[in-house]
């Protein structure tokens, strides 16, 4: 059996979190030099527990064991956001780290073993998932150094600058692989909330993104009376409202909806705002369900726009990315080791975070385990998960792998 030290995985856990580190939380966006650096400590890290690693043109850290055919994929990233938090992508990055220890350890199953990566930029600084997304070969080379990163840069540029000119990629060999697993904070508030310590993850929510624009007129605040106005800005206004009060109406029980940013041009107290956007995003488990909203938001904004005189319309952005149901299987493996490691403080659940194992899923059987997160906070420098959950998280996650290797060996 796969026992895990949980000494070694908090030690390496902290040395993880001293890249970055400011106060609990921790800055390490994808790219930065301390994320290099943090990536060149893993890759040590990674091969003195016998693993052939590397970081690859896209600045993964692949791992992979040696001397078998067939492996199990655990990972996650270690990338933060501006203002992270410790434990998100880094925990499941340090779990397979440990894993692969304990795997070897135990002696291993012959001819199946365990390989991990931490993916590149998750949390889209520069360009979301574009880890994951290379090694599911979403992209050729061509097109990758083509795209350009949210600052509208060409990724080759940045990938040069950061020293990755010219390195290979590392692409998924599909046959090598039983699956993927991750384990993950839970980022939100209901395993606290349900006295529960594991969540096996069900599906992940699909994302939509849009950015409603108003043109109107731009002219003096004090001289312009108001019924002579064509104010983007208050049109801006009333169809948040609207349209908020129109999600409510048709959302279901777990759908979420977030009015993330507003705009006004030219952003100043005495001048009635001539253009004006209004980003929102949406995120539900049923893809049938997005469309459908997506269809609403379509037709609402297309009645507003002929009863006004402020121009409104509606882009749907390119970066949505789809609801994934998580492979039966590996929810099986998942639950069975959360129930032998943890009786009766699981539950199923699903994530309303994007993760790594959503593109993945696109490839390979796939499974996610959650920890609790204290307060449901995430994503701030606040965010952790208390040490016993962490160590247990581990321990199930060992379970689940070891489960998936016997088994794939059996057969
Ligand atoms: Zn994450």
């Amino acid at each position: 059996m796969i026992e895990i030290d949980p000494e070694r995985l908090l030690s390496d856990l902290e040395s993880l979190r001293s890249f970055g580190s400011v106060g609990n939380g921790v800055v390490r966006t994808a790219f930065s030099d301390v994320d290099m650096k943090s990536r060149r400590w893993l890759v040590d890290k990674l091969a003195a527990a016998g693993l052939q690693a590397s970081i690859d043109g896209v600045g993964n850290v692949i791992a992979r064991s040696e001397y078998c055919s067939r492996a199990l994929l655990v990972g996650s990233h270690s990338d933060t956001q501006p203002t992270g938090g410790w434990l998100d992508g880094a925990l499941g990055v340090i779990y397979g780290l440990e894993i692969t220890r304990a795997y070897r350890e135990a002696g291993g199953i012959p001819g199946v073993g365990i390989d991990v990566a931490s993916w590149m930029d998750e949390e889209g600084t520069h360009f979301s998932s574009i880890g994951s997304r290379s090694f599911c070969g979403e992209f050729t080379d061509a097109e990758l150094m083509d795209s350009p990163n949210i600052a509208g840069e060409r990724m080759g540029a940045l990938l040069r600058h950061v020293g990755l000119g010219g390195v290979p990629r590392s692409i998924m060999d599909q046959d090598r692989y039983l699956g993927y697993l991750e384990a993950h904070i839970e980022q939100g508030p209901f395993l606290e909330q349900a006295g529960l310590r594991i969540g096996v993850v069900t599906s992940i929510v699909g994302v939509r993104n849009f950015v409603i624009h108003f043109h109107g007129s731009q002219n003096h605040a004090g001289t312009t009376p108001m019924a002579l106005r064509r104010d983007a800005g208050v049109a801006a206004i009333h169809a948040a409202h609207d349209l908020d009060h129109l999600l409510a109406r048709s959302a279901r029980a777990a759908t979420v909806w977030t009015f993330g940013d507003i705009r006004f041009q030219p952003g100043a107290v005495s001048i009635v705002p001539g253009e004006a956007q209004v980003r929102l995003q949406v995120r539900d488990a049923d893809e049938e369900f997005l469309d459908s909203v997506t269809r609403g938001l379509e037709a609402h904004i297309e009645e507003l726009g002929r009863s006004s005189d402020v121009g409104i319309e509606l882009e749907s952005l390119h970066d949505s990315v789809h609801a994934i149901t998580m492979d039966d299987r590996m929810q099986r493996y998942c639950v069975d080791a959360a129930e032998s490691r943890a009786p009766g403080k699981w539950m199923s659940m699903q994530s309303g975070a994007a993760h790594d194992a959503q593109i993945l899923a696109t490839k390979l059987p796939s499974g996610m385990i959650f920890v609790p997160s204290i307060g449901g906070i995430s994503h701030d420098f606040a965010e952790d998960t208390a040490e016993d959950d962490i160590v247990l998280g581990c321990q199930v996650m060992a379970a689940a792998a070891e489960a998936i290797m016997q088994d794939a060996a059996n057969r």
